[in-house]
């Protein structure tokens, strides 16, 4: 697959990574043969986190024994201190099976307080500092869902390599990050391409995003059959068509403000409520059979019930959700279709 300049870290990549939340999701013998599956389709990028469970040591037993130079390592640390960050970086190090770790994320800078403490002295980004000086880490990255702070901290000459929430749906970071990204030579990853799972078009997905060559897509994989989807849209090089726009206008309009995005950021809920989960009933019910919707989703809705409507949640979203009334939304559609 063909290899692209990821910014000023001068790294080569493919134009797709492999994003490594769903690994969580598979068994280690899986996990291995789909992270092997996925270097020999020629994507030389991996992209983890310290606290996606598992995810590090099956990345670090499907690339043991491989040549480490021919690949390409970002992780993420959600670290505010350096101590922590360290302690992070370390752990990264040892399930990864590695000396050296390409890009190091802070992750999810989503907060003006999780930034100021990240920069303040004894922050997490002066470990990332350090941790570059003695070779651990080659470049430094950081991820975030605020707008807002992205490009405040793009601007600030800390950093690399960003990554950020982008897809024809999440498409915000269109008219400035991404030009931003550019114009400072950042390298910049596409985080949710697939909108987090709820895209099942991948031709559309990908059609879309690779009309911005200075991107890489970062989706997450569970499956050999996805990766080698995408890796046969990549490299026949498509181009987003006629009808693909106005098939994206219909969905931008079918989704809007209601549209979530996985990320978990609004838990802990305190009534223990699966929030993302619910939210993506619709979803699930226009992919799975009737039983399969019920199995699936039948306990998470129970508990959504209990709702207190408290609003945590909604503080915490950093898309702004209207969450207990999207719950109620999909409570409505459970007692509809399964009543
Ligand atoms: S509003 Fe409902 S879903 Fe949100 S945190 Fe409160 S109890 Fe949980
Ligand atoms: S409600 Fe908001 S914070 Fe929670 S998963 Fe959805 S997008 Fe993320």
């Amino acid at each position: 697959m063909e290899k692209t300049r990821f910014g000023k870290t001068g790294l080569m990549v493919s134009r797709v990574a492999f994003g490594g939340i769903p690994v969580m999701r598979v068994t280690k013998d899986e996990a291995v043969k789909l992270v092997r599956e996925t270097i020999k389709l020629g994507i030389n990028f991996i992209d983890t986190a310290h606290g996606y469970a598992d995810s590090e040591e099956k990345i670090g037993e499907a690339i043991k024994g491989m040549k480490r130079e021919e690949l390409v390592i970002a992780t993420k640390s959600p670290a505010d201190d350096k101590k922590t960050f360290n302690e992070h970086l370390e752990l990264s190090l040892k399930r990864l099976g590695t000396d050296y770790i390409d890009i190091m994320q802070l992750h999810n800078i989503g907060s003006t307080e999780k930034r100021d403490a990240c920069f303040a002295q004894g922050g997490a980004y002066e470990g990332l500092q350090e941790a570059v000086k003695a070779g651990k880490v080659r470049f430094p990255g950081f991820s975030s869902h605020s707008l807002e702070l992205c490009t405040e901290i793009m601007k600030s000459g800390k950093f690399d390599a960003v990554q950020f929430p982008f897809n024809f749906i999440d498409n915000a970071a269109e008219k400035e990050a991404i030009p931003l990204a550019k114009k400072l030579d950042l390298g910049f990853l596409a985080m949710k391409p697939m909108g987090g799972g709820r895209l099942d078009n991948a031709g559309l997905a990908f059609r879309y995003l690779l009309q911005f060559d200075s991107i890489i897509a970062d989706p997450g994989i569970e499956k050999i059959d996805e990766i080698r989807e995408i890796a046969a849209i990549v490299e026949s090089k498509p181009t987003l068509t006629a009808q693909d726009k106005e098939v994206i206008e219909k969905l931008r309009a079918e989704f809007g403000a209601t549209w979530c995005h996985r990320c978990d950021y609004c838990q802990p809920c305190p009534q223990g409520i699966d929030i993302s989960w619910v939210l993506s009933a619709e979803s699930c019910r226009k992919r799975f059979t009737l039983d399969r919707f019920k199995l699936m989703l039948g306990k998470p809705i129970e508990k959504a019930k209990t709702c207190q409507e408290c609003g945590k949640c909604v503080d915490r979203c950093p898309y702004h959700l209207k969450v207990p009334a999207l719950i109620k939304e999909s409570i409505a559609l459970w007692e509809r279709v399964t009543g």
